[in-house]
């Protein structure tokens, strides 16, 4: 794992199958002070009760492609051959002038982009803890026809394929657990000693070393 230097602002890729409980522990991520949640543009259509700027910028096919020409993503892919998304680079800048960490919650495709660009970015990888669990979770919330659960199935088991490439993996089949350990993850990757000399240099400064 490569370390970025303490004056970048620490990246967190999130990843996981649709199902995975990948939000709700970067909302848990995001209950740590110091971090920041990176909103994607998307073409998709808002889905009932998703807001404008919470979790996506809905925008038009149009508008995606214009930021997409202007070099305005970090990130972008067409997830399940349909939609797309991409990450703002607009969103690392702001976390560079705050000084706050970045969390990404992206696609398998959106990560590896990110990983080539900024090598330092930490990946995390949500597996659900089994194809039964994620099935039943899925037709729990009770959004997609049958034709539609098969579709998620076979993404995730796609996507899942590809832990390797991540750096860490958390098994959701604990809630408290995952939780925990997703901010584990974060606050390990703050500590790097890349990313602490400042000022482990300047205490060392205090003892007249
Ligand atoms: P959904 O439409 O269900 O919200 O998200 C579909 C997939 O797109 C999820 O796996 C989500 O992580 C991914 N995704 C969301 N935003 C981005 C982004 O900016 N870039 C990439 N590459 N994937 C994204």
């Amino acid at each position: 794992m490569k370390m970025a230097d303490d004056k970048e602002p620490q990246v967190f890729i999130v990843s996981g199958p649709s199902g995975s409980g990948k939000s709700t522990l970067v909302e848990t991520i995001l209950e740590l002070p110091g971090t920041l949640l990176s909103v994607s543009c998307t073409t998709r259509p808002p889905r009932k009760a998703e807001s404008d700027g919470k979790w996506y910028n809905f925008i038009s096919e149009a508008e995606f492609e214009r930021m997409k020409q202007a070099g305005e993503f970090l990130e972008y892919a067409q997830v399940f051959g349909k939609h797309w998304y991409g990450t703002p680079r607009s969103w690392l800048d702001l976390a560079s002038a705050r000084g706050l960490d970045l969390i990404l919650e992206i696609d398998v495709q959106g990560a590896a982009q990110i990983k080539k660009k900024l090598p330092a970015a930490i990946a995390i990888f949500i597996v659900p803890p089994s194809r039964q669990e994620l099935e039943k979770r899925i037709r729990a919330r009770g959004q997609d026809s049958g034709d539609e659960i098969a579709r998620r199935l076979d993404r995730a088991r796609q996507e899942l394929e590809h832990y390797r490439e991540y750096d860490y993996a958390v098994i959701n089949d604990e809630k408290e657990r995952a939780e925990r350990e997703v901010q584990s993850i974060v606050l390990a990757g703050r500590s790097q000693v890349a990313r602490r000399n400042d000022r482990v240099a300047e205490i060392l400064k205090s003892f007249g070393g």
